[in-house]
This record gives C-alpha cells, structure tokens and sequence, in this order.
C-alpha cells in the first residue's frame, strides 16, 4: 500500500510534556504542527499518582490529570496527533522526513521530545518474567499487589516515591537498593523513613529472578560481604511481584546516527538546537541535568521557538 504524504511545517515526535508544551507553542506561533506519540498522551509521567513538585498546584496533581490538560491546551490551539511509532528519519536535506507504517510526513523542522523508559535491572530471568510479576509502573499494577509482598528495586526518587504509594495496596514494601543511602531527594526520604509498612534492604543487589508464570524466588547479593540470599514468597503464597526502579534511558535508537548522541541521550545547546540545522529535541531526552515535568515544559517552549526562528530564517 502506498504511503500518505503530509506536510506540515513542524514535525513532534513524542507527546509528553515536552513534545505537548512544544504543540502548545508552535500552536499558537500559527505553525501547521503534528505530534506523533507512539503509545498515550503524556509520557511516562502519567504513571505517577501524585505529582507534588509542579507549580501551581500546592496539594499535588496526578501525573495523567496534568498531562491530559496539557493535551487539551495543544489540541486547543489546532495542534494533530498521530498514535504510532516513527519508523524511520530523514534530517539529511532542508525538508525533514519523518516516517511511520503508513504515513511520510514532510516537515521545515523537527522537535524531537521521545523522552526515556524504565531501565530493566538486567539480571538473569528479569526479560522472562516482565508482565509476570515484574512491572515497571506501580500505577497501572499495584492493584495486583493489595495484600501481597513487593520488592522495589532502587534508590533514587521513583524507587523511593513508588515503594511509598505501593504501601497503599501491598501488606509490606520493601525497597532492595545497592549502597547504603538513597539517592533520593531529602524531601522523599524524610516521608519514607516514617512510613511503617515500608523496609530497607541495604547494599542489595538482584542477581537472578526465577519462575515460570510469576515470581517464585529471587538471589539477592549483599554487595559488602558478597553473602547470597534467596527470597522466597512469604508461607501460604506462591509468589511475590517485582517492581525495578533503577533508572531510565533515553529513546533515541532511531536517530542513531543522525544526530550527534552523548551516552544515547541528544545533545543539544542552549536554545534546544542539535547538530543539525532545523532538528531540535526537548525534555528528557536530551543531555541534561534535572528531568522533571517542569524542565520538560520549558525545553518544549524553547525548542518550539527555536524550530520557528528556523523556519522563519528559510523564508
Ligand atoms: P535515578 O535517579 O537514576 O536513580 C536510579 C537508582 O537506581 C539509583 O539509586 C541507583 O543506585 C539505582 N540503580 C541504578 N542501576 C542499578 C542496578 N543495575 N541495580 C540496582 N540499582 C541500580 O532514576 P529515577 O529514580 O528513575 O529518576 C530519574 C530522574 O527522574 C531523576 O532525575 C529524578 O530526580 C527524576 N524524578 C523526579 C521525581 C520527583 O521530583 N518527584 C520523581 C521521579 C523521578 P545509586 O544511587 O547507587 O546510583
């Protein structure tokens, strides 16, 4: 079947906050603008329950009711979306090729805003048991763990924030993290060191995950007296469930030699520019040194403004 052709003045890929406040710019700068967002709206922080860090909302704000206003607002000022993955990438020529199954989209610029995924731990049995009892997002199972035992795996803000919402539903959390303090934010940890149903296992690595259908067992390895463990379901359960929270890398593959990538992540200036003319990149994505929602938003106005001054200098 042959492919639709579209042209559009600018082209955003990924709609999170970043790719969505970059529509809500480029919307209301008149530019002809499409999103195209492989999976919902909003990103990976829609899977977080409460967001207490975003201004203007001092009681906190779920991540999904934040992103779907910004949607809203992007919508509100004419912004298209496409739901698919973005196959392919063309930034060799002045008109910007961007590709999914169905569609070529011919574009004067390019804001990319693909952000990250979860990290897996990357232990042996993990890639067998995803969907089985190991998760990446507290939000969408953790009414799987009312009542059950949890292992969180890491020690920086997600682990710490997830492990605490975990204790609404399951009877005992206990986050599994390799050095002895937490990476998180001060704020974070004062919360969970008061939480009851929340346990440290400190200086404890995952080495293997076995079962079949579910988590049966895993070996831990105290990382100072190289001691292994092997935890099992607490008696009269068959199984407990694994949520990793060790860090995020960047979706990026497809413009793997396209554009200049440090560590994977995209390197851009100041003003969101990459290495090459009329391809910006906001958000987390990006070589930075705070991802939050609200570093996402200001990458995305920038890079909407940058992506304008470009298509204003072809004229
Ligand atoms: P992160 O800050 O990179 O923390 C990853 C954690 O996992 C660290 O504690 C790290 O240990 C541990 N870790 C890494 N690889 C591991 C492995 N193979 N096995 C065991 N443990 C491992 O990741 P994040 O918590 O997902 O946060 C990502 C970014 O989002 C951060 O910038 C964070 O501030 C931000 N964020 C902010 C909020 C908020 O502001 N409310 C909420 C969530 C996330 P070490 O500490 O030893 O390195």
């Amino acid at each position: 079947m042959a492919k639709k052709h579209e042209n559009y003045d600018v082209v955003i890929i990924g709609g999170g906050s970043a790719g969505l406040t970059a529509g809500i710019y480029c919307g209301r700068s008149r530019l002809k603008t499409i999103i195209i967002e492989q999976g919902l709206v909003g990103g990976l922080i829609t899977s977080t329950q409460d967001l207490e860090n975003y201004p203007g909302f001092p009681n906190g704000v779920g991540g999904e009711e934040l992103m779907n206003l910004f949607y809203d607002q992007a919508k509100k000022y004419g912004v298209d979306f496409k739901f698919t993955n973005v196959k392919e990438v063309d930034f060799s020529q002045d008109e910007k090729i961007v590709e999914t199954f169905r569609s070529v989209y011919h574009a004067k610029a390019v804001i990319i805003a693909t952000g990250v995924k979860p990290r897996p731990i990357g232990c042996e049995g993990e890639a067998e048991l995803i969907g089985k009892g190991i998760s990446f997002c507290s939000t969408c199972d953790a009414n799987l763990c009312i009542g059950k035992e949890v292992y969180v795996v890491g020690g920086g803000d997600s682990a710490v924030e997830e492990a605490m919402y975990l204790t609404k539903f399951a009877d005992k959390v206990t986050i599994i993290h390799r050095r002895d303090e937490l990476r998180a934010a001060k704020s974070i940890q004062e919360k969970a060191f008061k939480c009851d149903k929340l346990d440290f296992m400190w200086d404890t690595v995952v080495k293997k995950i076995n079962g079949t259908d579910c988590v049966e067992s895993m070996v831990v390895e105290n990382v100072k007296t190289k001691e292994r463990n092997t935890i099992t379901p607490r008696e009269g359960e068959e199984n407990f469930i694994i949520f990793p929270y060790v860090g995020l890398d960047p979706v990026t593959h497809i413009f793997d030699g396209k554009i200049e990538l440090e560590n994977g992540f995209i390197k851009t200036n100041e003003n969101m520019e990459t290495n090459i003319p009329g391809v910006v990149a906001a958000g987390d994505c990006r070589v930075k040194s705070l991802r939050q929602v609200v570093t996402a938003a200001a990458d995305g106005a920038i890079a909407a403004i940058s992506a304008e001054n470009y298509i204003n200098s072809l004229e």
